[in-house]
């Protein structure tokens, strides 16, 4: 068995002591384990704690947590460095789960969306239309009524322009949905899958939530120290600033998690799958609040940013500064989200059909699955994982059955 070479950062590995001891250490990693994510953490922590496995995560970025990563920036506003991310699921097994390792801060998410020059409710509910058409609607019915009124019916519903189109009809899609999809996407609508609209609801009440899943609440105390409680472990080893190329040939593991991009590690054999990218434009104000809710939405086409958030909202910080980050899509950049199209599903099952073929690798996460996924379909999907891991070792009797397990990840849209 070769030696682990594992620089610095643990020394132990690279022992050649005769005793069983120390040859158990030179024994390396049961698992490596590419991204340090909400899927790479979630996996290390579970296979660590349940399975007293031998882990090494390793990430590339100068931190653990993904892009759920947050930090004090230097007027001590606690920021996410990747845009906001707010904590919302149905899956009481999920909270419970993440719970180990963080308290919780209720939070409701609420998004302003500036149109015809006015800050509105979006999703779309009762008091956009009210604002919007100088209506004074004030009951459900008359808010589906005026809905269906402009509902422009399609027979056959494929892409994200014909969704909102059967929905509410041309004139709010153009007002809410074409501008910012086409920046966010660089696509027209017409040309992304149904799924991407259809994350935003219309609403014929005044809830003006974003969301209203059962469970929303962020990490008290910020998701990066969540992550380092999930990987504060003795048999895990963290490394940051390290590609997986750099030390995939000097380290020693019997299985591979990879949660990073699946045609990257396939050295792009079937061609790139596309992802998007964002530019991420972090400002410090000096002042208290600069906007009513955490997020406002700019989908106008002239707008070169989808929309700015304001992290207090998200965070309950007290501060006497603020700061907002304002997004601005990109074709180039960190590859942040899947496209999901008919062709890219067609690319990615390619892989995914390589990726059955290579024996000793397990794809998981939005990047390792080409998957438009939030943070707990990714826990999800990564308990499920792990459940099918415990079951090949122990069988169906440890833990619970596969099958519920799975169903956590199945909430993908
Ligand atoms: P990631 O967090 O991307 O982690 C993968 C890690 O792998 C990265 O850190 C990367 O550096 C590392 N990596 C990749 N390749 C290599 C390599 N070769 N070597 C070493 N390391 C490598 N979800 C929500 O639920 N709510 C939200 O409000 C929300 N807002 C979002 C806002 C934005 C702007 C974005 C982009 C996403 C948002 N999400 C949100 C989605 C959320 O970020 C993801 O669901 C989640 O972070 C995915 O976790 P992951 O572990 O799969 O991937
Ligand atoms: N969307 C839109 N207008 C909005 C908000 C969302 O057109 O004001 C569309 C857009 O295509 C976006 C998708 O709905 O990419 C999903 O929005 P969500 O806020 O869920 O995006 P995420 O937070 O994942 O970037």
């Amino acid at each position: 068995m070769r030696e682990v070479s594992l620089r610095d950062s643990n020394p132990e590995q690279a022992g050649g002591g005769a005793s069983e001891e120390s040859s158990n250490r030179r024994r390396g990693f049961d698992y490596l384990i590419v991204g340090a994510g909400f899927a790479g953490s979630v996996l290390a922590e579970r296979l660590a704690t349940g399975l007293n496995k031998r882990v090494l995560v390793v990430d590339r970025r100068p931190h653990i947590a993904g892009n759920a990563y947050d930090h004090y920036d230097e007027a001590g506003v606690l920021i996410h460095r990747y845009g906001p991310h707010i904590f919302h699921t149905n899956a009481q097994r999920i909270v419970d789960y993440l719970s180990q390792f963080t308290e919780w801060r209720p939070y409701e998410h609420r998004v302003l969306a500036q149109v015809d020059g006015q800050e509105v409710p979006i999703p779309i509910n009762m008091t956009t239309l009210n604002k919007l058409y100088g209506l004074n609607m004030t009951t459900e019915e008359q808010a589906a009524d005026f809905l269906a009124s402009r509902a422009e019916p399609v027979e056959n519903i494929q892409t994200s322009e014909d969704v909102v189109i059967n929905g509410i009809g041309r004139e709010l899609y153009q007002k809410f949905f074409r501008g910012y999809t086409r920046k966010q996407w660089g696509l027209d609508p017409s040309q992304l899958d149904k799924s991407v609209t259809s994350r935003i609801p219309t609403r014929t009440n005044t809830d003006d939530r974003y969301f209203t899943d059962t469970f929303q609440q962020m990490p008290k105390y910020g998701y990066t120290k969540m992550f380092e409680k999930m990987l504060a472990h003795p048999n895990i080893k963290v490394m940051i600033n390290t590609d997986y190329r750099e030390i995939r040939d000097e380290v020693q593991f019997d299985h591979l998690i990879f949660c990073g991009p699946i045609d990257e590690y396939f050295d792009y054999r079937f061609g790139k799958l596309p992802y998007r990218s964002l530019k991420f434009e972090h400002k410090q104000l000096d002042q208290e609040q600069f906007q009513a809710v955490g997020t406002v939405n700019y989908p106008s086409e002239d707008v070169p940013y989808t929309r700015i958030s304001e992290y207090k909202h998200l965070t309950g910080q007290v501060h006497p500064k603020t700061s907002v980050t304002y997004e601005y899509p990109a074709a180039e950049g960190d590859p942040y989200y899947p496209i999901p199209r008919p062709e890219n599903a067609e690319l990615y099952k390619r892989y995914q059909q390589l990726a059955d073929e290579t024996p000793g690798v397990t794809f998981v996460g939005r990047l390792g699955t080409y998957k438009y996924y939030n943070m707990d379909q990714v826990v999800g999907q990564a308990l499920a994982v792990y459940k099918r891991i415990e079951e090949a070792e122990q069988g169906p009797a440890a833990g619970e059955s596969a099958e519920h397990a799975r169903s956590l990840a199945d909430q993908a849209p």
